[in-house]
Order: structure tokens, then C-alpha cells, then sequence
């Protein structure tokens, strides 16, 4: 990309995406499974911010051919820019869409047997996965109605390509998790083998999902549904950094200066009257806000970028589509210049897993709330 073109796409604030990374981690997430374990990455929700359509097109120039999604619009939307594979929906889609699962070649979760039921009285045939609740209790057939799973495989409108459970507690790796998630396993083993000794053929079996795939590689089945570490990310920093080199970030959240103007001791900046100067300084306004999901908990010197190579400090209130940074101590910084708010500039850095820690949630929180204004461009 010449410079040119850069400064044309990344006028104002925008995703930088570093697919060397993205190839870097799905190459390590194929050395980590055995070789029968194919990637299902999940690009639900614009692939964690990173842009479902980007992502899922350059995953299938990686080899990659299945994928799942929260939602039937996720997927059409997939499907229309001609991402290749198979696509399935993990979570609940209401009849009334049932039509657009045929339409776009997509695969349905079955969420519970009766709604197995409903899926089949449309009528029409639908391809499906199986799911089975092991102990999350959260979406799934439950695992001890063998019954009920085995006539949802006799339903003679579905299709059912495969069966999945979701492992609730592969983050931790102390004895209670590590009991709870082996009876999970052992509990969907069963499930599995009962199955197939009444002659229902399960098709593709899948349990792993990033934190599995990373503490339990052990456990993969047919697929991997790999989310958060596809990006280069685990939920945390910490975890994160335990696996420092395996996974490299893909996304980088950056934006333009906008203004830079002198504030006097005393003087206030931003709505409320929150950020007060003790000695004369200098205001940077960068153009993004909470709406661009810069989190607004980084108001008032919680959060911080970098400029320049230095880290300096969120001043007032985020506002909707603009922040404020105290760039005192950058004399240099000038209107147009880049300000990171994720990501390296020069030798420094800011983390997703250092946003999410002072915002008190989750990397993939942090990621999946980055908005639709930003351009998603790729590095
Ligand atoms: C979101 C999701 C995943 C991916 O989760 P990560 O922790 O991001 O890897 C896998 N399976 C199911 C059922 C999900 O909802």
C-alpha cells in the first residue's frame, strides 16, 4: 500500500489488519490439533470486530473451509460476498428465517429437541448440528435424554452434519474446572457412543473452543471452533502472555488527530468539566469515541495511547466520536498525526488484554464492541 493510499483509508479512525499474523496462528492451531481436526473458526460478530467478510475471505484463501456464526444474518451476509464452506449457526434462529438456511447453503444448531421439531415441521430440508448440553446449560439438548438426541437424528427433514458441545470451564486450569470439564467430555463420549450403538451416524463431533483447544488440545474432535485465539488473543493478558509468540495479535485500533491546542493551569477540558490542567499543557482531540467502542470507561486518565512512541493519557470524558488525549509531554504531536489506541508504535505497545484489564472485562468484549464506522483495512 503506497502512502497515499494509506492516508485515503485511514483518514480518520480504522482497524489495521496483520494477516501475517492471522496465517502465523492458524499454522500454529494445525501443528497444536491432530492432523483430522479441522478449523471451524467463529467470526460471529464481524469476526470479533476484525470484519467477518475480510476475515472469513482471507481464512478460505488459508485453506480454511468451515466456519460458525452467532446468527442467519452473519451468515448471509458470508455467503453473499462469497465466502466458501460451510457455515453454521450456532444460536437460535426464529422460524420465520428458516427459508434462508436452504437459501444460503447454511447449518443450523439444534438448540433443544423441540426445537428439532419445529425445524423439522418446516418442512423443507435443513442441515443441522446437533448441539448437547454437557453442564453449561445454556443451549443443547440435555445430555442424558439419549432418546430425544437419537429421534432428533430420525427427524426426515434434517440433516444432521454433526454434533458439538460447549466446554464451560477449559479457561482455568485448577482441579475443579479440570473435573467439571472432564466430566463434560466424558458425559458428550457417551452421548457420542450411544448414538452410533442405535445406528444414528453422528457426523462431524466437535468440543473445543479457544481455551479448549489451548489447555485440552487432547479433547479435539473433527473441528475446532476456534474465536478469540484465532485473532492472536486469549481473553485476558495474562493468559495471553503465557502464550506470547504462539498467538500474534491481528488487529491494531488507530485514529487521526484531529486538533492540538494549549490548556492553561486551571482550565477544564471535556463534557462535565472533569479533567482540570494543573500546569499549562497541550490537548490533542483524536476523532474516535465510544461509538468506534473506544470503551468509555477509559475516561479521565484510565486509559491511554500512544503517540509518537509515547504513552500519554485520556483526558475527560470519552465522547461519542471524539476523546482528548494530554500530549504536555509530546511537544511534537501535530494535527493529523496517529494516535494507537490497540497496538505497537515505534518500541511501545498497548494490548486489547491491557484495555480489557483496565475496563474490567474481556478481550473478546473489548474486540466485539469495535464499531461499524471504523474501516477495516489491511496492513
Ligand atoms: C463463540 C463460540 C465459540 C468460540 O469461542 P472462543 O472462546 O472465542 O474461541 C465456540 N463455540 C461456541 C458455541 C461459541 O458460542
Amino acid at each position: 500500500m503506497t502512502a497515499e493510499m494509506r492516508n485515503e483509508l485511514c483518514d480518520r479512525a480504522w482497524i489495521e489488519l496483520d494477516y501475517e499474523a492471522l496465517r502465523h496462528n492458524v499454522e500454529f492451531f494445525k501443528g497444536r490439533l491432530p492432523k483430522e481436526c479441522r478449523l471451524m473458526p467463529a467470526i460471529k460478530a464481524d469476526a470479533y470486530g476484525h470484519g467477518a467478510i475480510l476475515m472469513g475471505r482471507e481464512l478460505n484463501r488459508l485453506g480454511v473451509d468451515a466456519f460458525c456464526v452467532a446468527c442467519v444474518e452473519e451468515g448471509i451476509e458470508l455467503r453473499r460476498a462469497g465466502v466458501k464452506g460451510e457455515i453454521l449457526i450456532l444460536g437460535y434462529t426464529h422460524p420465520s428465517r428458516f427459508d434462508m438456511l436452504g437459501k444460503y447453503h447454511l447449518a443450523q444448531a439444534v438448540v433443544d429437541y423441540d426445537y428439532a421439531r419445529e425445524l423439522n415441521r418446516f418442512g423443507k430440508t435443513v442441515h443441522v448440528h446437533v448441539a448437547v448440553d454437557t453442564g453449561m446449560h445454556r443451549l443443547g439438548e440435555r445430555s442424558e435424554n439419549i432418546e430425544r438426541i437419537c429421534a432428533i437424528y430420525g427427524m426426515k427433514n434434517l440433516i444432521a452434519d454433526g454434533i458439538f458441545s460447549h466446554l464451560c470451564a477449559t479457561d482455568v486450569v485448577a482441579a475443579r474446572e479440570q473435573a467439571y470439564t472432564r466430566r463434560q467430555v466424558e458425559e458428550f463420549g457417551h452421548v457420542v457412543e450411544e448414538l452410533e450403538k442405535r445406528g444414528c451416524r453422528c457426523g462431524k463431533v466437535h468440543l473445543l473452543s479457544s481455551y479448549g483447544m489451548m489447555n485440552y488440545p487432547q479433547f479435539a474432535g473433527d473441528y475446532a471452533r476456534v474465536g478469540i485465539a484465532l485473532y492472536g488473543l486469549l481473553s485476558t493478558e495474562e493468559d495471553g502472555a503465557a502464550w506470547e509468540g504462539c498467538l500474534r495479535p491481528v488487529l491494531s485500533l488507530k485514529a487521526r488527530v484531529a486538533s492540538v491546542r494549549k490548556l492553561y493551569a486551571g482550565e477544564h477540558a471535556g463534557y462535565g468539566m472533569q479533567f482540570e490542567a494543573v500546569g499549562d499543557t497541550r490537548v490533542a482531540t483524536v476523532c474516535i469515541g465510544y461509538a468506534d467502542g473506544v470503551p468509555r470507561e477509559l475516561s479521565n486518565g484510565r486509559g491511554e495511547a500512544l503517540v509518537r512512541g509515547t504513552r500519554v493519557p485520556i483526558i475527560g470524558r470519552v465522547c461519542m466520536d471524539q476523546l482528548m488525549l494530554d500530549v504536555g509531554g509530546v511537544p511534537e504531536v501535530r494535527a493529523g498525526d496517529e494516535a494507537v489506541f490497540i497496538g505497537k508504535s515505534y518500541g511501545e505497545r498497548i494490548t486489547a488484554g491491557e484495555v480489557a484489564a483496565r475496563c474490567e472485562t474481556i478481550t473478546n468484549e473489548v474486540l466485539s464492541r469495535l464499531g461499524a464506522r471504523l474501516r477495516r483495512v489491511v496492513a
